[in-house]
């Protein structure tokens, strides 16, 4: 029987080439916008589902957005030891599109967040991006990818 303390699993990760393919849409909200009704797309797409254009450009979106609705998955997970839960939330980021996501630096419930600690999340909250360990490859290099955290001051 499986349990957390097991090494690293090389079964359902990705391709170096994969990985290498997919980088675009991983450290940057790299989308496209339709340009005959700008609609903005993230992850791209090659038809608009609007107006069926196919003339979309490729636009790099704010990296900010608001929490739509959060929730924790508490399913054992392959390749993330020693973590009971990894809380998620839909963000609906400030050009348009919606991402689910994985949440960074906020309360899951299991420890209580003090003065200048991780933040709850709550339907609203102000995100931004960061740059996170994803998993590993199949090769063994760690990929990283986006995750998003409450918004910090400026
Ligand atoms: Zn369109």
């Amino acid at each position: 029987m499986w349990s957390p303390t097991e090494p690293v699993y090389r079964i359902a990760t990705p391709t170096p080439a994969k990985a290498w393919r997919s980088r675009d849409g991983r450290y940057r909200l790299v989308g496209n916008r339709c340009e005959d009704c700008v609609l903005p797309f993230f992850p791209k797409r090659r038809v608009c589902p609007q107006c069926h254009s196919r003339s979309l450009t490729e636009t790099v979106l704010a990296p900010y957005g608001r929490v739509v609705s959060a929730a924790e998955d508490r399913t054992p997970l392959i390749g993330h030891v020693g973590r009971d839960s990894r809380p998620f939330a839909i963000v609906a980021l400030e050009d348009g599109p919606c991402v689910l996501t994985e949440l960074v630096d906020v309360d899951t419930g299991t420890d209580a967040g003090g003065e200048g600690g991780p933040t709850t999340v709550t339907e609203g909250t102000e995100v931004e991006l960061v740059v996170r360990k994803w998993r590993r490859e199949a090769s063994g290099p760690y990929q990283y990818g986006y995750k998003f955290r409450p918004r910090r001051a400026r």
